[in-house]
């Protein structure tokens, strides 16, 4: 269903979307283009979708296109984004064709007139030596950068040298090499998603049951791609030590985006460190791409974890945080921005293991504890990761750039 600005107001009150009316008389007609890789099954896709038809709400035109690109044209950006993050990398000139070949194609037929482009993460970051210049560029980048791969970043600066402002997630991610102006743009979630919205119990019970997930025991959760980064592999290891103590099952949700070839592998030899529970339906996997379940699991879970050796931001925390739910988390990345250790949920270092095994029993273990996190949590959620703060950040950017 279409979404307004006013349908806010009664979260954000009234001054809040006062303000974002207001910002926007600076832009008002302006031509904005996001372009991304993929339309679901992670953090970038989940922004666009709430934050683009607001945008037009609030009379900017902006658009949404995906470059298309080949499976090894995927294969090559999933490498280029480990090493962002840090892993090694063999940076072949194959590599570096197909990746820049992919863009020069799309260029062809996506015309680009827009008063201002964001580009959102590294897949269509060479766009911009296609077109001429004719409006600022920003380069929108959502994954920790602050250990990249030398050679990788050497070769990418070629591209991002030439855009206008790199937009971060975090100041932590500061590129101190890149004499390119950069912003700090925290993301966040929409409180009306169907992924975030209040949705009745009966629903939550029926969808839970729809995807055959038992309630008789305390459930722990964790929604994220089948990627090394988010380890679930560690979770399984940890979920082990909890099982000593409580009976309990562990749910791990992660549908594959369109541009993670790595995930199927990654996925199948999780479910074979997991075999033994999952008979005993102890650990249920589950592939599919349903906002409504990730709402209804966040929701019936009784810890919610994240296991990240890696996050970029975490739009998974935030949503749990939302719901009120005691979250686990690694003292990671963007997870820090959003955590506070034994204020709104604990914070562990991701090595170690036996730590978010004590955690996790002892808030199932304490309901009233959980409960105050959770009351904490939802609060964080609400003060500073909706929607309607990261729409008027981008109309700050966007009055600075085209206003
Ligand atoms: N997500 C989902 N289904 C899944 C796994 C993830 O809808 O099976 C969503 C999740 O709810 C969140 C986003 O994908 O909105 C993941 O964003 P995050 O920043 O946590 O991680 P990323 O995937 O971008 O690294």
């Amino acid at each position: 269903m279409k979404r307004s600005l006013n349908d806010y107001r009664k979260i954000v009150g009234d001054e809040a979307i006062g303000k974002i009316y207001h910002k926007a008389r600076k832009v008002y007609g302006k031509t904005v283009v996001h372009v991304n890789s993929t339309y679901y099954g992670g953090g970038v896709a989940e922004i666009l979708s709430g934050l683009v038809p607001l945008m037009n709400d609030i009379g900017i035109a902006a658009g949404w296109r995906m470059l298309r690109g080949t499976p090894d044209f995927f294969d090559i950006t999933k490498k280029f984004h480990n090493a962002l993050q840090g892993n090694s990398i063999n940076l072949s000139e194959m590599k570096k064709k197909l990746y820049v070949q992919a863009n020069e194609d799309f260029s062809t037929y996506s015309h680009i007139t827009h008063n201002c482009v964001i580009i959102h993460d590294p897949q269509p970051l060479p766009l911009i030596q296609y077109y001429p210049r004719k409006q600022p560029w920003v380069w929108r980048i959502h994954i920790d950068l602050s250990n990249p791969n030398e050679e990788l970043w050497e070769f990418l600066k070629n591209f991002i040298l030439k855009y206008d402002i790199i937009v971060i997630s975090s100041d932590d991610y500061r590129l101190k090499d890149t004499p390119v102006d950069q912003r700090v743009i925290h993301p966040a979630i929409d409180p009306l998603s169907a992924k975030n919205m209040h949705i009745p119990e009966k629903v939550v019970a029926k969808y839970l049951k729809k995807f055959n997930i038992p309630t008789d025991k305390p459930i722990i959760t964790q929604i994220s791609r089948f990627d090394k980064f988010k380890d679930q592999e560690g979770l399984i290891d940890i979920f082990r030590m909890v099982k000593e103590h409580v009976d309990c099952r562990l749910v791990l949700c992660g549908s594959s985006a369109l541009d993670d070839p790595e995930s199927q592998q990654y996925y199948e030899r999780t479910k074979r460190k997991a075999n033994n529970f999952i008979k005993d339906r102890d650990v249920i996997m589950i592939t599919s791409e349903n906002n409504i379940l990730v709402n209804a699991l966040q929701r019936k879970s009784d810890v919610i974890v994240q296991k990240s050796l890696r996050e970029g931001f975490g739009l998974t925390v935030t949503e749990a945080l939302l719901k009120e739910k005691p979250v686990i988390a690694s003292k990671v990345g963007g997870i820090t921005l959003q955590i506070q250790d034994q204020e709104n949920g604990f914070l562990l270092e991701p090595t170690d293991k036996e730590g978010f095994a004590r955690r996790i029993v002892e808030v199932l273990k304490d309901p009233s504890l959980a409960k105050s996190l959770g009351v904490k949590a939802g609060a964080t959620a609400k003060e500073k990761f909706l929607i309607t703060r990261l729409l008027a950040d981008y109309l700050d950017l966007l009055g600075d750039l085209i206003g």
